[in-house]
């Protein structure tokens, strides 16, 4: 390496340290099981293309024009959301019925929860379309999205570079992508992109604590996987599985238990939902 070259990789080393040790150092997050997490996007950013994100998956996608799922659907959502965290109030949430046969459901950052139609022939009660919703909920509330972006990132580009992406105030088209493919959706809207067998396996025993703390029956979560499993063509998000079946039942059976003292506890505290189509 001649001088000048040298000189240039200790500017740029430099300005890596310079740049990137605080930026690192801060974006050590531990998600709510107590695993450690990169998180490099700002939580407004990431908020902020869950909604957008959101508006063009309702341009593209029909609402359902059945009232009465409709109404169940947020009757359902209505009473999980309070669990999320003290602050939560459904009416900052936005809740929308798709007319589409897929049986799916998502939900993004900025407090938008979409679930399909088709959902509704496995997830046959409101505690079967609870678990489903609650494992959506907790991919967010995990901040799955971000820390599949800034994983990505950091992989692909280097830390230096992601400081750098991250920096502009406007989101180019490359980070865009990046950015929706971290929150589960595919450039084609409509295509909800599986999370990781570690996120899968989070979002399934967060889930299955915030059903039972809204009151809904956790064993259903398991009846769902059975129903859910018999389901043939492209497995929906929320069978988006590394995990087998088998392994995820036996992980809900595992946390069973503390599900089921939640479950009580919630019907002590006159938490009985009584949603049904
Ligand atoms: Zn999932």
């Amino acid at each position: 390496m001649n001088m000048m070259l040298m000189k240039r990789f200790r500017f740029f080393t430099g300005m890596v340290a310079c740049v990137c040790v605080p930026l690192v150092v801060s974006s050590c997050a531990t998600s709510p099981e107590g695993r450690s997490q990169l998180r490099l996007l700002p939580e407004d950013q990431i908020n902020s293309m869950g909604e957008q994100s959101f508006e063009e998956i309702k341009q593209q996608t029909a609402e359902s024009k059945d009232a009465k799922k409709r109404a169940y659907i947020e009757c359902i959502a209505n009473a999980i959301i309070p669990q999320l965290d003290q602050d939560n109030n459904p009416a900052l949430w936005e809740v929308r019925v798709f007319a589409d046969d897929q049986a799916n459901a998502f939900a993004l950052p900025g407090n938008k929860i979409g679930v399909y139609e088709g959902l509704l022939k496995y997830a046959v009660n409101q505690h079967q379309v609870a678990a489903v919703m609650g494992h959506e909920l907790a991919h967010v509330i995990a901040q799955h999205g971000n820390e599949r972006v800034s994983d990505q990132l950091a992989a692909q580009a280097g830390i230096a570079i992601a400081a750098i992406a991250l920096g502009t105030s406007d989101t180019s088209d490359s980070n865009k992508k990046m950015i929706l493919a971290g929150l589960g959706l595919g450039v084609q809207y409509g295509v909800i992109l599986p999370f990781s067998r570690t996120h899968e396996s989070e979002a399934d025993l967060i889930g299955l604590d915030l059903m039972a703390e809204s009151g809904f029956d956790p064993k259903e979560s398991v009846k769902l996987w059975e129903n859910m499993s018999k389901a043939g063509g492209q497995p929906p998000e929320f069978l988006s599985t590394h995990p087998s079946s088998t392994t995820r039942i036996k992980d809900l059976n595992a946390r069973m238990p503390r599900a089921l003292e939640a479950y009580y506890r919630a019907q002590k505290q006159n938490k009985k939902p009584n949603c049904h189509l």
